[in-house]
């Protein structure tokens, strides 16, 4: 691993992305904080509020099943962020995917973002708030059904409404992990920002990339930054914009 200065850092960082046509892009919650959403386990994410249950239970299948009431009290007050917007970030992985260098957004984001950015190829690995599906029909409800819904959100036909997101005990869908997995075996460069890689599996899957550059963007140290060929300790919606498109 090389951790160099940022100046450096973005000028490598450049440089290889201009030598690419064939980049993906694996992220997590630190890609939508600066569109204000707070991530998981920073100093100030959602791990560090104080509740009678920890977020990991919350957001397991059995509490889901056994305390649905709680789960939507919390998935409203911590998860839903009805006027966000996309940031720099996602314009520009868009940009990028648009002039033919990015080939997949891999995101364990839940919140929708890449594609409201004009990314087309997004592999949602934990699914999305925007899809909500009844639990007993199939019947689909779009995000402000749910959100708007008081306590726990139903359907015509009295089933209830489970949004769209792969919880604690539940399996990853078998296609979007598939196309995950191969989109980044094939890839010649992997740059990977804004997560902790803590949550498995999505977090294992970098160790397909079988390319030349594994790049790291996270503003915070982490347990496995020693696996990456550069690594750039800043905010990504910076890193990413210093990025000029006319140039390459
Ligand atoms: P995490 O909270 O465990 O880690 C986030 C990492 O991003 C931290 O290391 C932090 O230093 C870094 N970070 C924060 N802001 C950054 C920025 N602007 N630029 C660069 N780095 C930044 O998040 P995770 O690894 O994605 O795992 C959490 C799980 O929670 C994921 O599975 C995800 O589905 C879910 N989650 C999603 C959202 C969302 O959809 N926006 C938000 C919170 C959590």
């Amino acid at each position: 691993m090389s951790e160099i200065n940022l100046e450096d850092g973005l000028r490598r960082f450049s440089e290889i992305i201009r030598g690419s046509d064939n980049v993906v892009f694996f992220g997590g919650a630190g890609v939508s904080t600066e569109s204000g959403i707070p991530d998981f386990r920073s100093a100030d994410g959602i791990y560090r509020q104080s509740c009678k249950y920890s977020p990991e239970e919350i957001l397991s299948r059995d509490f889901f099943t056994s305390h649905p009431e709680e789960f939507f009290e919390f998935y409203r007050k911590s998860l839903c962020f009805p006027s966000v917007k996309p940031n720099a970030a996602h314009y520009k992985l868009a940009e990028l995917e648009k002039v033919g260098k990015l080939k997949a957004v891999i995101t364990q984001n839940i919140d929708g973002l890449h594609s409201k950015a004009g990314s087309k190829n997004v592999l949602e690995l934990h699914g999305s708030l925007l899809r909500n599906y009844c639990m007993r029909c199939g019947r689909f409800y779009d995000f402000n059904f749910v959100y708007s819904s008081k306590k726990i959100p139903k359907c015509e036909c009295g089933g209830i409404i489970k949004p769209d997101v792969v919880l604690y005990g539940e399996q990853l869908d078998a296609d979007v992990t598939a196309r995950a997995v191969k989109a980044i075996s094939d890839a010649d460069v992997l740059i990977v920002a804004g997560t902790s890689l803590s949550v498995y599996p999505a977090a294992g899957f970098i160790g397909y990339f079988r390319g030349r550059s594994l790049i790291f963007i996270n503003r915070d140290p982490t347990r496995r930054d020693g696996e990456f060929s550069l690594v750039i300790r800043a905010k990504v919606g910076e890193v990413l914009s210093s990025l000029d498109l006319s140039r390459f």
